[in-house]
């Protein structure tokens, strides 16, 4: 046993070692002052039995003038920095291979929260001090960039984060923790879910009486937004969302809010949906509409009518302030919701799409099954069938190509294009399903023009 814990103590330490001598090699060296690698990059590397750590967002914590280093920073590697003085921080972009690594440097800093929900005030501070300001022990240990070597004594753990990690335990630092800053509840449901850890006994009793307390509605709708599209962007988004609804959570800012094998099914699809939309391709059928989603709905707006269908206006009106839907997202989801009448029209405008998206979501089934689901009207089925161009698996048979249309009689051109779309449109909608359909169709139609 004291085997295993030294292969892995030595296995962490180089990579502590590792990581903060890369860091070091990319960045000048602070004229004054310490530096610290702090937060997830140093969880994530006392979490490798976890998985590999992501290294593409680093965190610092610094006790000397961010201002100073900063502009040195974006001297010598010609990056661009953006400096915010309030806060004193700097964050960049800087190349690492063949990667883009992302840096946030922060001023080593105490905070007080004057109200619960409010934004703290902030002071300069130790590395320590710093690291008490943090939601959980496991996100407070830091290590000092410079170190040569490895010494079980320069980790910074005032808190006893690396004894959590082993014991698979989630722990606040104390016990205002939660109503100072209601949003770790959203931060510490997406942890647990993410590493398998568990609530440590005492923060387990803070978090229900949090819950109970309905602190999180203090919170701006703004922040709450913010923490759901980190939920939305995990690796398991529905695990998280079913641990945030059994707690109770949801149902202070959703009324009415219960976890249901329904609501699972409809958020797993809304995941494979906005995985499909945001996942980087884009249809070539239809690119202003796909470029319009993303531009619009930002990959929300599938989970957000996943768990706000069925909500009668009052609650819905409630539930979309409580989460922060402001401006379109939110009017597209009301009208979606509360709106009986389908959009039918041919010249639509970007965002009338995108409500005919969730229109028909709604219709059919709403996400419950959509591409599996049997559409019902014509509507629906177009709209199905434009979702299912994108995925390989649905993708309809070409019965016809370029040099059949040439062959008929066609002359080669613009045209010839157009009808292999109507007839792919055809071949979607379910009106052309075979190659001898397709020939007819394209002889009818040229007979007509
Ligand atoms: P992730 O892997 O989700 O990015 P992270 O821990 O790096 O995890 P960040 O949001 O980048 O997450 O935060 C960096 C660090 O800042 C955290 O590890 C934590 O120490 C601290 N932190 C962030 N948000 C809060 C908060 N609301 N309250 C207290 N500390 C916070």
């Amino acid at each position: 046993m004291d085997h295993i814990k030294e292969l892995r103590e030595d296995f962490v330490s180089r990579n502590l070692l590792g990581v903060s001598g890369l860091i070091s090699r990319m960045i000048p060296p602070p004229p004054e002052g310490k530096a610290f690698l702090v937060g997830g990059i140093v969880r994530d590397l006392f979490c490798l039995v976890y998985g590999p750590p992501d290294l593409l967002d680093v965190d610092l914590c610094f006790t000397g003038d961010v201002s100073k280093w900063s502009t040195l920073i974006a001297r010598q590697c010609s990056v661009e920095v953006t400096f915010e003085p309030r806060f004193k921080t700097a964050r960049f972009w800087i190349r690492s291979g063949s990667r883009d690594l992302h840096m946030d440097i922060a001023m080593a800093r105490s905070e007080v929260y004057e109200n619960p929900g409010s934004l703290p005030i902030v002071t300069p501070a130790t590395c320590k001090e710093d690291l008490g300001r943090r939601d959980f022990s496991i996100n407070a240990m830091a290590w000092p960039l410079e170190e040569a070597g490895y010494c079980r004594e320069s980790l910074v753990d005032p808190f006893g984060g690396r004894s959590d990690i082993r014991s698979g335990v989630l722990r606040i630092l104390h016990k205002n923790s939660f109503r100072d800053d209601p949003t770790r509840l959203f931060r510490g449901f997406r942890l647990l879910s993410r590493l398998s850890f568990q609530w440590e006994t005492e923060t387990q009793a803070l978090v229900e009486e949090a819950i109970f307390e309905k602190n999180i509605l203090l919170v701006s709708g703004a922040r709450i937004r913010k923490e759901f599209v980190r939920v939305f962007l995990e690796k398991d988004p529905v695990d998280v969302l079913k641990r945030i609804y059994v707690s109770g959570l949801m149902e202070a800012l959703v009324p009415k809010a219960r976890w249901s094998e329904v609501l699972e099914s409809s958020l797993m699809e809304a995941v494979s949906l906005s995985r499909m939309i945001f996942g980087g391709e884009t249809s070539s059928l239809l690119p202003l509409q796909w470029a319009s989603i993303k531009e619009w709905c930002h990959g929300e707006t599938f989970f957000y009518l996943a768990i706000l269908k069925g909500l009668q206006e009052e609650d819905l009106v409630r539930a979309i302030k409580a989460l922060g839907l402001v401006g379109k997202t939110g009017l597209i989801l009301k009208e979606a919701i509360l709106d009986p009448s389908a959009f039918s029209r041919r010249e639509m405008q970007p965002v009338d799409f995108l409500r005919l998206v969730c229109r028909h979501l709604l219709d059919a089934g709403l996400l419950y099954g959509p591409m599996a689901c049997e559409a019902r009207t014509d509507g629906q089925r177009h709209f199905l069938a434009m979702l299912s161009v994108r995925s390989g698996k649905n993708r309809k048979e070409a019965f016809l190509s370029g040099e059949d249309l040439i062959g008929m009689g066609i002359p080669p051109g613009k045209r010839v294009g157009e009808i292999l779309r109507d007839v792919e449109d055809g071949v979607r909608e379910g009106r052309i399903t075979s190659r001898e359909e397709a020939l007819h169709w394209v002889r009818k139609e040229s007979l007509r023009s």
